[in-house]
């Protein structure tokens, strides 16, 4: 088996029948030895170690107040007997003054900070624990109300369902996730990378997009390469998927051979596209003037794997 991609495999029992037992989620609430995992607008609570960013998790007595309050715990699963909760305290003014953990020195202390900016400095469950949390906290901070009619909607099943409490309507809402398709072109000995404006100077990556209602995946490789790069492809093969929770996609990478070579970039949402040999690549990467995307990401992935295969 291939080895997971960063942010999956947590190693976390998702426990679905049981999250549905009010009398096991009420003990597992109550029990000293659960664990929650704080999100604060989308950010975790993390300090440095020795060793590097080190997440904090809540014990029940920090995560109590909360509760009580009104935060709803969110259940990721059972880590062997130990519960897992998120615990989304966005609409707090100062959490960490709440949790007696405002420091002096912000940048090195307990802190709030987005995933992005340390997660490939995790352990991967640590890493797939805390995408986990953000991915299902950020669904419900949009699914207040229901979609259908209007009317606000209340968490239900440990977190895992948010239910409409109009009578007439009553429509359970399920946490959702973006498919995202993500692939290399290749052309023979050459792989076709492009980059946005917004990005680091001298990156490139690999192509991506959003799969759209009434397609295969296939059809959204060949239809964003074409929209993004004027490549035909074909043979568009599956590689490996990664949770992406930022904010809410499954990134589903593949490959994709090329049956045309130029380049067009039609919709003009990629300031570059260009074919790059693999002995290029691997002469130039991470250098100063050419990089590739970060080393938690599926793109550095499929780049690398292909690497490896010449
Ligand atoms: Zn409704």
């Amino acid at each position: 088996m291939k080895r997971p991609n960063f942010y999956a495999a947590g190693g976390l029992d998702r426990v679905g029948p049981l999250r549905k037992d009010p009398d096991w989620l009420k003990t597992r609430l109550a029990a000293e030895t659960s664990r929650f995992v704080p999100i604060w607008r989308a950010q975790h609570l993390v300090r440095d170690s020795g060793a590097g960013p080190e997440p904090i998790l809540l014990d029940l007595g920090a995560a109590t107040p909360f509760i009580l309050g009104g935060v709803e715990p969110l259940l990721l699963g059972l880590d062997g007997e130990i519960a897992h909760f998120a615990l989304d305290l966005s609409a707090e003014d100062a959490p960490l003054e709440q949790l007696g953990l405002a420091g002096a020195v912000p940048e090195e202390g307990p802190r709030f900070q987005d995933l992005r900016a340390f997660g490939p400095l995790l352990p991967q469950r640590t890493g797939s624990l805390l995408a986990y949390a953000r991915g299902l906290a950020h669904w419900h901070s949009r699914h207040r109300f229901c979609g259908v009619c209007g009317s606000p909607t209340i968490g239900a099943e440990a977190g895992h369902v948010r239910i409409c409490i109009s009578p007439e309507c009553k429509t359970h809402h399920f946490p959702r996730t973006d498919p995202a398709v993500i692939m290399l072109v290749t052309d023979g000995d050459r792989m076709l990378l492009g980059r946005q404006a917004v990005w680091m100077k001298g990156m490139y990556s690999t192509l991506a997009g959003f799969v759209e209602p009434g397609e295969s995946l296939e059809e959204a490789v060949a239809r964003e390469v074409k929209e993004e790069a004027g490549i035909e492809v074909e043979d568009a093969v599956y590689h490996s998927s990664q949770p992406w929770p930022f904010p809410s996609s499954i990134m589903l990478g593949f490959y994709a051979t090329a049956k045309s070579r130029d380049i067009r970039l039609n919709d003009k949402e990629l300031e570059d596209a260009r074919w790059f040999s693999r002995d290029w690549v691997r002469a130039h990467v991470d250098d100063e003037f050419f990089r590739l995307p970060r080393k938690d990401s599926i793109s550095r992935r499929l780049i690398e794997d292909w690497l490896g295969q010449g």
